[in-house]
């Protein structure tokens, strides 16, 4: 029997419904279509008013903003992001793909990045309106500190997801600086305002990991416990291969995120959005807990993979497993 849920029944602050716009953000999102569609920008704008979940995004600013963590992540991940890049140098350094994969892979022994993996582009994946001209999306992973993601939803959670999203624009901006000084365009795209092109596609197709039931993507060594950032470039990096472990049929077993959400909203089956049979987040029901609680980060924290040591262990097993089950 699960757990009693220590946040529920949640009560969503009254003064943030009353910002709540009539469309919901699962119609924004597709729930329900059949056919596929580019993915439309539901929330993390980089100008709120573009979006009609913008005075919600603008409130989430408003909770504890004094909360010294919180207040010195944020200012933290501000001169990162404005930190100036390298513009491109010289004509573009020639490789194949695999050295360009080879060099990146030299280049990430001495970064701050804990994953890197690259996907061809693909126009899906590109947010309606919006236009992405390279050829290859370079994704990057950054993992949490576990003992921090832990105390979700405590402020101490939230300013951890910031001090990552820092790092990952870092990251991103290293990259992409990289690149520029060997003659190749190269665009870094940080989240969580990415405005161009989502995020979690590219990282799927690069062999990160699986969707997982919570809506956030799962990798054997991070868990879900980690964010990610991209570059955008045309330098003809091979891609790398989609992988899986097991995980989606993991969670069709699993349901302690579900239970641990508190305002219920983690489906227990997969749902249809824009076209694809998928585990999807209700938007609506979400984004109440999340907004009052800094980015909430509950499902990430007790899914069992986050765990320290855990999921490696996990996707070791389920291959044994799977390598055991007799051939269909
Ligand atoms: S908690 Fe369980 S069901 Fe939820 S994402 Fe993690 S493994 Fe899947
Ligand atoms: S982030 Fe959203 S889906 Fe995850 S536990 Fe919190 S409220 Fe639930």
């Amino acid at each position: 029997m699960a757990k009693p849920n220590p946040f529920r029944p949640f009560t969503p602050d009254p003064a943030q419904m009353a910002l709540k716009p009539a469309v919901s953000g699962n119609t924004i999102n597709g729930l329900g279509e059949t056919a596929p569609r580019a993915p439309r920008m539901v929330y993390w704008a980089p100008d709120p008013d573009q979006i009609p979940h913008g005075a919600m995004q603008r409130w989430f600013y408003k909770v504890d903003p004094d909360n010294p963590h919180l207040a010195k992540a944020r200012e933290a991940r501000a001169r990162l992001l404005a930190e100036p890049m390298p513009e491109v140098e010289g004509m573009p350094a020639q490789r194949s793909p695999h050295e360009w994969n080879e060099a990146l892979a030299a280049f990430a022994t001495g970064a701050d990045f804990e994953r890197w993996g690259v996907a061809p582009v693909d126009p899906a994946w590109v947010y309606e309106g919006q236009q992405v001209t390279q050829s290859r999306v370079v994704v990057l992973g950054l993992a949490h500190d576990y003992d921090q993601i832990a105390t979700a939803p405590a402020a101490s959670a939230g300013a951890e997801v910031v001090r990552q999203y820092g790092r990952a624009a870092a990251a991103a901006k290293a990259v992409a600086g990289w690149l520029r000084r060997q003659g190749w365009s190269a665009e870094p795209v940080t989240g969580p305002m990415t405005t161009k092109i989502a995020l979690i596609p590219p990282a799927l197709a690069c062999g990160f990991g699986e969707l997982g039931k919570h809506g956030s993507l799962i990798n054997p060594e991070h868990g879900a416990s980690f964010r990610l950032s991209a570059v955008l470039t045309d330098a003809p990096f091979a891609p790398t291969p989609r992988r899986e472990f097991g995980i989606d049929d993991f969670c069709s077993r699993c349901r302690v995120c579900e239970d641990a959400c508190p305002p219920e909203a983690i489906a227990p089956a997969k749902q249809m959005v824009r076209g694809t049979l998928k585990w999807y987040v209700d938007f609506e029901r979400c984004l109440p807990f999340f907004n009052q609680t800094h980015g909430c980060a509950v499902c990430i924290a007790v899914c069992p993979w986050s765990r320290p040591g855990v999921g490696l262990n996990l996707a070791a097993k389920l291959a044994r497993r799977a390598e055991r089950a007799p051939a269909p």
